[in-house]
């Protein structure tokens, strides 16, 4: 496994750093490419060894560029987790253009653009992309006509990996976390949908970065390796139960 590359966007923080650490913990060679340079600097110092790229995975330049630098620098790629994610809640009426199209260029093209161009490397030995959605990818409620609908997009993207880069030897999946206390979750997550959600959730909590990056490097190595197409909601069990009327509650 020590000569395995994974790469991690949005890894300068939350679910992604989590995620790279573990990666880094198996041994793996590891990859942190983020758009927010000096927490990506801070957060590289922690895992020694790892290659931190400055990118936007929105950007179709920054992207070419950093696959480039991987390339040159291990001729290879065994793992794509493809993270990086921003957040605007807001009702329809209020969600104008730009705000559409911020939440589209990162969490969907940002996905797109990355799994392209990491194709060539990947499809050497047949490597793993894990693309991560959301429950607000799996239904929809309010104030995430823009986040929900980018997310729905992802679950959908991963099947289309699936479903084409089978034959070359790449698993697709998608994870979707439930709430997690990151930064993204607290600048939406207003004290009332924080309490709504510890009610709602079966396990009656917030999950941690570290719970769902023990998912995504399950469905990263071979343990599932005869795993593909597959949407894996790590939620406490929010998707499963759906509205739960208070009514029908034990
Ligand atoms: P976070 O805000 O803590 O971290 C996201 C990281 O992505 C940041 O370091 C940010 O700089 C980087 N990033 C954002 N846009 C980028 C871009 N265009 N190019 C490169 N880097 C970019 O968020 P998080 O909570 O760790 O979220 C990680 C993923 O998990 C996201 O896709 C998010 O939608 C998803 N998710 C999070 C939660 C939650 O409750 N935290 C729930 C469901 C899904």
């Amino acid at each position: 496994m020590n000569d395995t590359v994974a790469l991690v966007t949005g890894a300068a923080r939350g679910i992604g750093l989590a995620t790279a650490s573990l990666l880094h913990a198996e041994g793996r060679r590891v990859v942190m490419l983020d758009r927010d340079a000096d927490e990506l600097a801070t957060a590289a110092a922690t895992l020694p060894g790892a290659l931190s790229l400055t990118c936007d995975v929105s950007i179709p330049q920054h992207v070419a560029q950093s696959i480039a630098e991987v390339e040159h620098t291990y001729g290879r790629l065994d793992i794509l987790v493809n993270n990086a994610g921003v957040a605007d809640f807001g009702p329809l009426a209020e969600t104008d253009f730009a705000c559409w199209r911020r939440v589209m260029d990162t969490n969907l093209d940002g996905v797109f653009l990355m799994s392209q161009a990491c194709l060539p490397l990947l499809s050497v030995r047949g490597g793993a992309i894990i693309n991560i959605a959301s429950i607000s990818g799996l239904r929809a409620s309010t104030l995430r006509v823009a986040y929900g609908t980018s997310k729905a997009a992802v679950i959908h993207l991963t099947k289309q990996q699936a479903a084409e880069l089978g034959e070359v030897g790449i698993r697709a999946n998608c994870v979707c976390p439930g709430p997690v206390e990151t930064k993204l979750a607290l600048a939406v997550h207003s004290p009332e949908i924080r309490a709504a959600y510890h009610d709602a959730i079966p396990l009656n909590r917030y999950g941690t970065e570290r719970e769902i990056a023990e998912v995504i490097c399950f469905l990263a190595g071979e343990r599932a390796s005869y795993v593909t197409g597959q949407v894996v909601a790590s939620d406490g069990g929010f998707d499963a139960t759906g509205v739960r009327l208070p009514a029908l509650r034990v």
